[in-house]
């Protein structure tokens, strides 16, 4: 994968970090993303996507999926359920151990997690926001509750899952069974999660229900760093590849703090933006940790016997852990740009500087004036052709310039005008949104162009 080649990318001298506001002002004025049941004055941690949020997601969705499961011969992807039996949970510690610590401040009533209280406040027992006093911290645990069947006192209690990966344990072995792979291998689920956050908030960064891709990679204990290493390295190399500010982008090692007792070791990929470094993607180091849990908690064995040596043992894992919502909203955060006047642009824009394969509108179809028949139909033509290719959009209503503008907030790659030329010699204006350069293709040679320019290979 070459992402990031023949891309001008924005600059941190030139664009400093983002106030969130921006972000979510432009996500609801254009369609990305709306706040949930907002006419019923919405719920916090909660948010639905609109038109553009949708593409933009399925396009970071499919972009994940067709890297790390299409190109990776040993790795296969299931979709498995959110709700499932309440003992997985057990087994995976998250009924006992899925908890926030939470403190409040008895004077400005600010809530904190414990863990995310600097040394000195939680040393003098101090708000951050106003130096008033902490209350005792209290034990929340983050799992939401459901019941599956309709007879009360024969329902049975389970939980919306609070990690999508537990899935892949679960089906680890019919995976095994079903398919050809053998260890090295590596199972991909993208999928619901949710969370009862006690302090969510920054719009998508800490959700209540937020949206998880996980790699789970089984290996033979004495190639555990091997694969660590290599992952760890690939998922970095990924983010790298879709992000303009890549000097925003570090490892964070965890500390022994941190550290589950089983993981030798653990990092964090995290992205600094206006709320600071801030986790993105988590590497872990999980042994055999939870295919023993899951043998001892359900009674099945899930040991793996090498099909040559016959040895036999439980996969240690390499997990790789992120979020499609992180994504998101980090991209946005990375891309957005208010341009100042220049030489092409006399008025100064906002643009979001996507990616042109994540871009929610791939190319937008405009007529010179609508009040011209025949450029109106060749334009309409054009469009037709595009959209059956890729997320075309025709825009007719406005000057030019303005089309222009609306286009490059929405992150919209390339324009294609239709012109009074383009009625005598075939030929169409491509502009790119970066750069703003213009170039003339004639109409056959357009798709071709376009598919070469927006498609990830
Ligand atoms: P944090 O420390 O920020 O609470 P975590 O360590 O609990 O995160 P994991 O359980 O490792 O996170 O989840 C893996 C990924 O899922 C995270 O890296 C993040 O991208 C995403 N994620 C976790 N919690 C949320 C949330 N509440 N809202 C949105 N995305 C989340």
């Amino acid at each position: 994968m070459t992402q990031t080649e023949d891309r001008t990318l924005l600059s941190t001298e030139d664009t400093p970090l983002v106030p969130i506001e921006k972000v979510v002002a432009l996500s609801k004025r254009r369609g990305f993303v709306y706040p949930n049941s907002e006419i019923y004055g919405g719920v916090s941690g909660i948010y639905d996507f609109g038109p553009l949020g949708v593409e933009l997601r399925n396009n970071i969705r499919r972009f994940w999926w067709w890297s790390m499961v299409q190109l990776n011969d040993n790795v296969l992807g299931i979709e498995g359920n959110i709700i499932t039996h309440p003992r997985v949970w057990e087994a995976s510690g998250h009924v006992e151990n899925f908890v926030d610590r939470l403190v409040d401040c008895k004077n400005c009533k600010r809530r904190w997690r414990v863990d995310h209280l600097p040394a000195e406040n939680l040393e003098q027992n101090k708000c951050p926001a106003c130096g008033g006093e902490l209350t005792e911290p209290r034990v929340f645990n983050l799992m939401m509750e459901t019941y599956i069947g309709v007879v009360e006192g024969e329902r049975m209690k389970t939980y919306l899952r609070g990690e999508a990966c537990q899935n892949i344990y679960l089906d680890y072995d019919n995976v095994l069974k079903s398919s050809r792979i053998q260890i090295p291998f590596g199972i991909c689920q993208i999928g619901k999660a949710f969370r009862n956050e006690v302090t969510p908030g920054n719009f998508l960064f800490r959700q209540r229900e937020f949206e998880q891709w996980d790699l789970q990679f089984f290996v033979h204990p004495s190639e555990m760093q091997k694969w660590f290493d290599y992952w760890k390295e690939f998922r970095f190399e990924w983010y790298k590849g879709i992000i303009n500010h890549t000097d925003r982008l570090r490892f964070r090692a965890h500390g022994p703090d941190e550290l589950a007792h089983y993981a030798k070791q653990a990092f964090d990929i995290e992205y600094q933006s206006i709320i600071g470094w801030q986790e993105w993607e988590g590497i872990h180091w999980r042994q055999d940790w939870d295919l023993s849990r899951h043998s001892q908690y359900s009674g099945q064995d899930l040991s793996y016997t090498d099909p040559e040596t016959k040895e036999r043992y439980i996969p240690w894992i390499v997990e790789t852990s992120g979020g499609v919502d992180r994504t998101f909203l980090n991209l946005l955060l990375d891309s957005y740009e208010e341009a100042p006047p220049s030489g092409k642009d006399k008025e100064g824009r906002t643009v979001l500087h996507l990616h042109p394969w994540l871009a929610p509108i791939k190319v937008a179809v405009l007529p010179l004036q609508k009040n011209k028949e025949e450029l109106v139909t060749t334009a309409k033509d054009i469009h037709n052709r595009l959209k059956r290719l890729m997320v075309a959009q025709y825009d007719d209503v406005a000057n030019i310039g303005r089309r222009y503008r609306r286009q490059d907030e929405i992150g919209t790659p390339y324009c294609v005008t239709i012109d009074f030329q383009t009625l005598e010699d075939q030929t169409v204006t491509v502009r790119e949104r970066d750069g703003m350069t213009q170039i003339r293709l004639t109409i056959d040679e357009l798709p071709g162009y376009l598919v070469e320019k927006v498609t990830w290979k």
